[in-house]
């Protein structure tokens, strides 16, 4: 009976929009690159099986997500769909891999052993990715040291090596860095010769990444995220002349209108003063719901199509905002955290500069509380 219930807070997921994004972002890229979407984090907030149901629609390739029960859950929606685990498994989580027929990613001897046992195990061989760090200080064996990695890995009887890739650190910001990455990752690539690189994807780019994607080179893959969701990291970024659409909005509804006398002091701490005689509208949104407590006095909403400034902390299930200029707000209206309202818009970039953070951390950030409806 619950959900019948109006909404309160409420994500709105346009996956006509998603399906045109990989089309047109396939369409900049030469054409024989192929499409890893990555959908970890419940496909950035939108939805895991909704999203890559329609991903795969549109002529995804590959999948990666982060860990084995987004990987379960995938498998279930896609028997027969390639799925990447970009995340280490734990030894006790080997064995899984055979059970999902999934590909591992590897950076270390030890998972080299691993996998191999499983394959052994299984009857199947194993088929991973090598990754390889060129610079990001994170997953990958060193690029100094990749040539050992691939000899283990072809020298293993039940494992079959699929793909080899590596990821930027600051794609976005140091275009330099980037170039010395794609180097690293080349010359890496030039110690392994009995690699047939024609038989593998081979793969750097993630969304920001493609911005430098000069010639493709050896490169036959990208593994896109974010900008499959109509979000360009940066407003100056060329990405935005891809002209992707955004898939993702938030709303909410107003609770209650009410005046204020100037002086009245807003929300937990009263960190905000009416500097006026004021009418405030109470949102039936809060951090419970995925607006950052850090966006507190400092975010804008949409109601009736106007920016109305947030006042004082967000609280767990409730945001108060400034109405006083907007006419005629009431009970029930529907307000927008992000995405458009009348002539008006709020993106999920500039929602997140107010939270000081990145839109990848906002949409991971919607919570459970918030029902996502598919259009
Ligand atoms: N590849 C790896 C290894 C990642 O961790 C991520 C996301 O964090 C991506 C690709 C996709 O990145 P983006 O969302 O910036 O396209």
């Amino acid at each position: 009976p619950f959900s019948q219930l109006p909404l309160r807070c409420w994500a709105e997921i346009d996956l006509a929009a998603l399906e045109r994004n990989l089309r047109l972002i396939r369409a900049s890229l030469p054409p024989h690159m192929r499409y890893v979407a990555v959908v970890k984090a419940d496909a950035y907030g939108h939805g895991l099986p909704q999203a890559a149901a329609r991903l795969m629609h549109a002529g995804a390739d590959l999948f990666a997500v982060a860990n084995l029960a987004e990987a379960a859950a995938l498998r279930e929606i896609g028997p027969g769909w390639p799925i990447l685990l970009l995340s280490p498994l734990l030894p006790e989580e080997d064995r899984h891999l055979a059970d999902y027929d999934l590909i591992a990613t590897v950076s270390t001897s030890d998972e080299v052993r691993r996998f191999d046992a499983v394959g052994r195990a299984s009857g199947r061989p194993v088929t991973v990715h090598l990754k390889i760090d060129t610079g990001m200080g994170r997953l990958g064996v060193w690029h100094e040291h990749a040539e050992k990695l691939c000899s283990e890995i072809l020298a293993a009887p039940h494992i079959r090596l699929g793909g080899v890739f590596t990821h930027f650190a600051s794609p976005d910001e140091n275009p330099a860095f980037t170039a010395e990455q794609r180097r690293r990752f080349l010359k890496a690539l030039a110690c392994c010769p009995r690699l047939d690189l024609s038989q593998l994807f081979i793969h750097a780019d993630n969304s920001a990444g493609l911005e430098t994607l000069e010639s493709a080179g050896p490169f036959n893959a990208v593994r896109v995220g974010l900008l499959q969701f109509g979000i360009v990291p940066r407003r100056d970024s060329l990405l935005a002349q891809v002209h992707t659409e955004p898939v993702f909005s938030f709303r909410t509804r107003v609770g209650i209108v009410k005046q204020l006398p100037r002086g009245t002091g807003i929300s937990y701490g009263s960190t905000h003063t009416l500097a006026r005689d004021s009418a405030i509208a109470v949102l039936t949104a809060g951090y419970g719901d995925g607006i950052p407590r850090a966006a507190s006095n400092r975010a804008r909403v949409l109601i009736r199509g106007a920016r109305c400034p947030v006042l004082g902390r967000v609280t767990m299930d409730q945001t108060i905002v400034d109405v006083t200029d907007i006419p005629g707000v009431a009970s029930g209206d529907e307000c927008v955290l992000v995405g458009r309202q009348g002539g008006a818009e709020i993106t999920v970039t500039e929602f997140s500069h107010w939270a000081d953070t990145i839109p990848w951390e906002t949409l991971c950030s919607v919570t459970k509380r918030v029902p996502r409806l598919y259009k």
